[in-house]
């Protein structure tokens, strides 16, 4: 399974998940934009990346804003050319019981996981009709899918996004671009640790450990790949057993 000739872009790449993706997919091969809001994270990534010897631009750029992603998308464009493989990964969490989650903080989680990937989703989709070639890969959460207390606005946002890909699945199943989304469950990032202990977690899990970033890379490489082309509107879990969906 090779990435080679691909350009890339992963959202949220300058930590966790992202990071452990933009790794793997520049390993196959791709050319990878790493974009994050965080532009020291961005660059440790591209960093890491080059010493492999693979091929990576740090793109500075806040998914939530539509003015930042278009001039990122402008950047990414002059640095690496068409980008035809997009992962939508860039995402928040925070806790609160539903009658103290104020409309700030529910509008503010939707703009960056769900507002997020329409914004970058349409700064790349025109590449990849062009090219008659796509792959959209969108991470999602288990707690869509199970539910969670306390994560109402965060639930609500990731079931969104399952939403925005089957639909989007549909819309260019034709035209050679896949929409899938992986729904990770309890990896072992600073997001996670946000809410939980990874080893507290483990016990619970049915492979009794958390995941590791690069569980999730695994699983959005085989959809990025050619060898994925008739795999779409899919959700992919890969949580340990933790939900069979
Ligand atoms: P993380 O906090 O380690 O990484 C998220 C990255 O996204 C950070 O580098 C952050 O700077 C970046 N980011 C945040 N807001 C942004 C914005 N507006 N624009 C650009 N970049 C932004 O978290 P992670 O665990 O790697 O999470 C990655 C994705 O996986 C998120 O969408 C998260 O919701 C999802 N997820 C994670 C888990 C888990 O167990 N870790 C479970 C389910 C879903």
């Amino acid at each position: 399974m090779t990435l080679s000739g691909r350009n890339a872009v992963v959202t949220g790449a300058g930590s966790g998940l992202g990071r452990a993706t933009a790794i793997v997919l520049a390993a196959k091969g791709a050319a990878v934009a790493v974009w994050d809001v965080n532009a020291d994270g961005a660059r440790e990534t591209v960093a890491t990346i080059q010493e492999a010897g693979g091929k990576a631009v740090a793109v500075t750029a806040d998914v939530a804003d539509a003015g930042s992603v278009t001039a990122a998308a402008a950047r990414t464009h002059a640095g690496l050319g068409p980008v035809t493989v997009l992962v939508n990964n860039a995402g928040i969490t925070n806790y609160a019981p539903f009658t103290d989650l104020s409309q700030e903080v529910w509008n503010r989680m939707l703009q960056v996981n769900l507002t997020g990937p329409f914004l970058v989703t349409q700064a790349f989709v025109g590449d990849m009709l062009e090219a008659g070639w796509g792959r959209i890969v969108n991470i999602s959460s288990s707690s869509a899918q199970t539910g969670a207390p306390s994560m109402a606005h965060y639930a609500a946002s990731k079931g969104g996004v399952i939403g925005f890909t089957k639909a989007l699945a549909i819309e260019y199943a034709a035209k050679g671009i896949t929409v899938n989304n992986v729904p990770p469950g309890f990896v072992d990032t600073p997001l996670l640790r946000q809410g939980f202990d990874p080893d507290q977690v483990a016990p619970s899990m049915p492979m009794k450990r958390a995941g590791q970033p690069e569980d999730i890379a695994h699983a959005v490489a085989y959809l990025a790949s050619d060898e994925a082309g008739y795999v779409t509107g899919q959700t992919l879990s890969v949580n340990g057993g933790r939900y069979l969906a």
